[in-house]
């Protein structure tokens, strides 16, 4: 870990860059760099110090980070864009070597937690449009003003936009204690990552938990129910390691595994729509707790066969022009378009999941099956664009607060954790 090549030991008080960065506290790490807060002696600003590891395929690796982030800070100035900036960049020489360092605008809590401290329950869903608008104005960004694919995005590289001051109380800035283990994923968002797996076996045993939840929470449970009502969700898109402009050549593998699009299991060619999937993934899980593709390899077929398979199960059949149609299709398909070792699929269609496993109302689910349904096309130049989505009528839909109270109720849904977030504080 912290050994040639690896991470640079940062103590509490450790200046960077000539001391205008004075650190404060560890915020994450990743595969990568680990993430400190640190004070910027210069504007007398909080900031995120990304000091990534030293060998030189990290550095390569961070080049290419602040290669993006320069393109993604240059081209938003009024910083109105729901991404990340970057405000400085440097390398500092420390016994282990020579790490590039990446200066970040400091922001607050991952959705992934925010989906924790929910108790894994699902958001309400006016939160759920407040954050979409957020994801949406920055794939929009991205994709149609700097031609960029972010490739992994997922609850965990979407931060909410924090402006507590974050020294003076770590609770009360809504940030979580430092986790002992690396929360991000390995090898540039294809492994999965150890709170992805615990995530995993969550997901699957959530159904049977709903009875069992609404039995343990009592009277204790709703004490601390913790209000959001009235806090704005602002939100942005981080972590730019795997992004890149959709015209160079990139790797055929993208994306973490449960918001990996099929054309990429497929090897059908990929672009700008592997985006839109994952976005409808995210929005799923936002709402409901749960991933909304969680394979598994099993007797006789692996991961990505089960993945076709779950998404059928929820989808409908892929057309078969487009199950055959992919480098490796062969491998899971046979000619007729039919799963070669998964034969039998369970259809249950969205808005019924919606309805019967998250106790959606039956007009919320059609609207929100309405939503992610076509970001869902197999067809991936089906799926509608960004700036299309951002049109939908969904996102402009408001659910009075005794629908929400009522969905609430059915989900067992009384802790909402966060009651912090987006309070500012004067410099
Ligand atoms: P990965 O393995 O996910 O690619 P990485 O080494 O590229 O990891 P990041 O994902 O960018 O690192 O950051 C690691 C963690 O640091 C994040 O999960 C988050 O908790 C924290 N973090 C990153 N950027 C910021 C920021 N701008 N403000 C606050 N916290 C941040
Ligand atoms: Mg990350
Ligand atoms: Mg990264």
């Amino acid at each position: 870990w912290y050994r040639k090549g690896g991470y640079h030991a940062v103590r509490v008080g450790d200046q960077f860059a000539g001391g205008r960065y004075i650190a404060q506290r560890k915020l994450g790490w990743g595969q990568f760099s680990t993430v400190w807060l640190a004070y910027d002696t210069r504007t007398s600003e909080f900031v995120a110090l990304k000091i990534q590891k030293s060998a030189a395929q990290f550095a390569e690796a961070a080049l290419h980070e602040i290669e993006v982030l320069s393109a993604i800070t240059n081209g938003d100035p009024s910083n109105s864009k729901c991404v990340v900036r970057l405000v400085d960049h440097f390398k500092h020489t420390g016994p282990n070597g020579q790490h590039l360092c990446m200066v970040l605008e400091f922001l607050g809590d991952s959705l992934l937690r925010l989906i924790r401290y929910n108790r894994y329950k699902g958001l309400q869903l006016n939160k759920v449009r407040e954050i979409c608008k957020c994801i949406l104005i920055g794939l929009d960004y991205m994709h149609r003003e700097l031609g960029i694919i972010h490739s992994d995005l997922k609850p965990e590289n979407i931060l909410l936009c924090s402006t507590i001051d974050p020294t003076k109380d770590p609770i009360r800035s809504g940030l979580t204690p430092i986790l002992e283990k690396p929360e991000g994923n390995a090898n540039g968002g294809v492994t999965m990552s150890t709170i992805d797996k615990k995530l995993k076996r969550r997901a699957r045993r959530a159904v049977a938990k709903i009875s069992e939840r609404r039995a343990s929470m009592g009277g204790g449970a709703a004490k601390s129910k913790r209000n959001l009502d009235g806090i704005d969700m602002r939100c942005k898109v981080v972590d730019f390691g795997n992004a890149f402009w959709a015209n160079r050549l990139f790797t055929e593998e993208i994306q973490t595994r449960q918001y990996r699009a099929p054309e990429v299991i497929l090897q059908a060619g990929y672009s700008f729509p592997v985006d839109m999937w994952s976005f409808a993934c995210t929005a799923f899980e936002l709402a409901t707790g749960d991933m909304m593709f969680a394979p598994n390899s099993g007797q006789g077929f692996g991961e990505d066969e089960d993945h076709l398979a779950l998404m059928m199960e929820l989808l409908g059949k892929m057309p078969r022009k487009i199950a055959i149609g992919g480098a490796q299709s062969k491998d899971y398909f046979d000619r007729h378009g039919d799963l070669k070792r998964i034969r039998r699929l369970k259809f249950w269609p969205l808005d019924r999941l919606l309805v019967d496993k998250y106790k959606f109302s039956e007009n919320d689910a059609r609207e929100f099956a309405e939503f992610l349904c076509p970001l869902l096309d197999f067809a991936p130049e089906k799926r509608p664009t960004a700036q299309q989505c951002l049109q939908h009528p969904w996102l402009n839909l408001r659910n009075s607060a005794q629908d929400e109270m009522k969905n609430e109720a059915n989900l067992g849904n009384v802790d909402v954790g966060m009651s912090n977030l987006q309070i500012k504080v004067g410099k």
